[in-house]
């Protein structure tokens, strides 16, 4: 049974007025109910406001402002101006086509014809949510000489059969401004209501998607399959498993409580994490992020394929660059430029990169995420062939806070950021895709209170003064907040800024600036412009302090309060990271109450006579 596009329109519609997810998820599970199995993958990729996971690598739609308008005044029979001049007034094409259809379907009932009644009338198009995919992707693919005509006609067919809604939509979409404000974690909670007759099955999904990340199809197992197939699935080599990750600490005592009295401590790389993926003589690295990175690092293929043993492998390790003189580690942001230069074999020669592996998941058919570290670490030498630039992690057992701190301070030495401190007990899985405590990260003191820097997310901008007056000057950043799928602002930061980085925001910001306040932001603070979700950033401040303004952690320490940075300062920006990857809120409060028994310490320490 093909779907109707309009069942997937009217959600939209649906979702964009509420903002309380327990409502959102009401009109997923409605919308899932009435979805036929075998399109379930196309309806959570339109959801996400893609076509397909970032990993895939496959081409984007490719369609600008300008070429939308165009294919809208194709489809409507209108100029090109008048489109435009229309989206300038609604601020959203969008809403311009839907607008513009209206009236033409008015104009249509008001004359003579009854087909054109009877079509006015109708709500929906005839469109097929398959239809409508197949076109967007046929529009992604048109590559090379030629694809812009191809690319427009195609738009324009379709703008002009969907009815004034769908327009909206499907304008809205091919923009990449769909912003429903829906998270991953609630399309899998409706999944599991619908598909597993209960939320309490959102976990067994949870830990698919995590193993393979590809909600499309992830639900499609789901949906035609059951949450049987779901419950046994493993990683597969070329789909990116979503990354564990470290909760953090500054205390050897207290890191080796966590972790039994017992750990392995290896350095921590200050570089980027690559999941290397290898079956036969076909490599893949995806970064932290999942976006597939191979084509930047022709160097690590070749390490790989010389490197790994088995036939099919999936490893993880940290691409750092080096001096090839000395073979010293060199800073993340030496890397970074990497990432700027066009032509990738200049970059291999002028930075080139040493690759340590710390991690196994997967090897020759066998999941190891449920088998304890020592298991996979023994696996991961097995399997590697180790040589200057491609080896293990340097790493030691430690069972004493000495030995840790000492570990940690020749990383330092060595130009590490610090050391990971690792759960080798018997439990110690990998935990894909969640932040626990079976690693801790311990990373270098910063000497200011505040002893680590964070990662927040930019929710809204202001507009500078003086000479920076015209120009973004200062953001308004957030913490994550998992359990509501929010984010929670922090701070208004304004300082830290080159001026080169402040050349650069209004570019940067401006795919992401809404009239109105995204979704899934909660602040009470009103910025001038706010930005969706999109883009973090690592900021370091003086100290935590309460706020009555900020929403993070609001009331978690004292009622009427929430958790804020005093005198915060941008540092860098974090491309490899995702808004959900941000430090979340209740990472926040627990640095408010080391920082407190820090501060609390101190006093004693004063306090003591001589
Ligand atoms: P940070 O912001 O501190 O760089 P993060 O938030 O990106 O960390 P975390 O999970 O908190 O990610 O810290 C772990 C990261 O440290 C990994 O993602 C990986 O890139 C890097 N890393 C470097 N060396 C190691 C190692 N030996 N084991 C695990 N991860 C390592």
């Amino acid at each position: 049974m093909p779907m109707p596009f309009s069942l997937l329109a009217d959600t939209f519609e649906k979702l964009e007025r509420v903002t309380a997810r327990t409502q959102m998820l009401l009109y997923l599970v409605e919308l899932f109910k009435k979805t036929p199995p075998d399109v379930i993958d196309k309806v959570v990729y339109f959801l996400q406001g893609k076509l397909w996971p970032d990993w895939k690598g496959l081409p984007e739609l490719g369609v600008g402002e300008k070429l939308l308008i165009k294919a809208a005044a194709i489809a409507l029979h209108v100029s090109e101006h008048q489109v435009e001049m229309l989206a300038k007034k609604l601020g959203d094409i969008g809403k311009a086509i839907e607008y513009l259809k209206r009236e033409k379907e008015k104009a249509g009932r008001g004359g003579p014809g009854l087909l054109a009644f009877i079509k006015g009338a109708q709500a929906s198009s005839g469109l097929t949510v398959e239809k409508v995919y197949e076109t967007l992707a046929r529009i992604a693919m048109a590559q090379g000489e030629g694809s812009r005509e191809i690319k427009l006609k195609l738009l324009a067919g379709l703008l002009a059969e969907a009815s004034p809604k769908e327009a909206k939509y499907i304008a809205r979409f091919v923009e990449g401004r769909l912003r429903l404000g829906v998270g991953d974690a609630t399309i899998m909670e409706a999944l599991a209501v619908v598909y597993a007759g209960s939320a309490a099955k959102r976990p067994i999904i949870e830990r698919a998607y995590n193993l393979r990340a590809d909600l499309g199809m992830i639900a499609k197992i789901l949906a035609t399959q059951g949450i049987k197939a779901l419950e046994n699935i493993k990683p597969e080599v070329g789909i990116p498993i979503r990354p564990m990750l470290a909760e953090r600490l500054n205390d050897p005592v207290e890191i080796l409580k966590k972790l039994g009295g017992r750990a392995l401590v290896e350095y921590k790389y200050d570089g980027e994490r690559a999941q290397i993926h290898k079956k036969g003589d076909k490599i893949w690295i995806f970064s932290r992020r999942l976006e597939n990175i191979t084509h930047m690092y022709p160097d690590v293929v070749k390490m790989a394929l010389e490197g790994i043993k088995a036939r099919e492998a999936i490893v993880e390790g940290e691409i750092v660059a080096i001096d090839p003189d000395t073979g010293e580690l060199r800073p993340f942001q030496v890397l970074m430029r990497r990432r700027r230069k066009h032509d990738i074999h200049i970059a291999m020669e002028e930075i080139p990169v040493a690759v340590f592996l710390f991690d196994t998941v997967y090897v020759d058919g066998s999941d190891l995420t449920l088998k304890p570290l020592p298991e996979r670490h023994r696996r991961l030498e097995e399997i590697i062939v180790p040589s200057e630039t491609w080896r293990l992690a340097e790493g030691i057992i430690v069972d004493s806070p000495e030995e840790l701190e000492k570990f940690f301070l020749k990383a330092i030495e060595d130009g590490a950021e610090g050391v990971m401190a690792k759960a080798i007990h018997e439990r110690s899985i990998y935990q894909a895709g969640a932040r626990g405590w079976l690693w801790i990260k311990y990373k270098r003191d910063y000497k200011s209170e505040m002893v680590d820097t964070v990662d927040l997310v930019v929710i809204g901008a202001f507009y500078g003064k003086g000479r920076r007056g015209g120009k973004f000057g200062a953001l308004l950043m957030a913490a994550y907040d998992p359990e509501t799928d929010t984010f929670k602002s922090v701070c208004k930061v304004g300082s830290g800024f080159t001026d080169e980085d402040l050349e650069k925001l209004n570019d940067m910001l401006r795919p992401y600036i809404r009239q109105n306040k995204p979704a899934r932001v909660d602040s009470q603070m009103k910025p001038d412009v706010w930005v969706e979700p999109a883009l973090v950033a690592e900021i370091i401040g003086a100290e935590l302090t309460l706020s009555p303004i900020h929403t993070c952690c609001y009331g978690w320490v004292k009622p009427g309060a929430g958790i804020s940075i005093r005198f915060p300062r941008f540092i860098r920006w974090r491309p490899d990271k995702s808004p959900e990857d941000a430090t979340t809120t209740k990472e926040l409060y627990e640095m408010y109450l080391r920082q407190l028994r820090r501060i609390e310490e101190k006093r004693e320490a004063s306090a003591q006579p001589a």
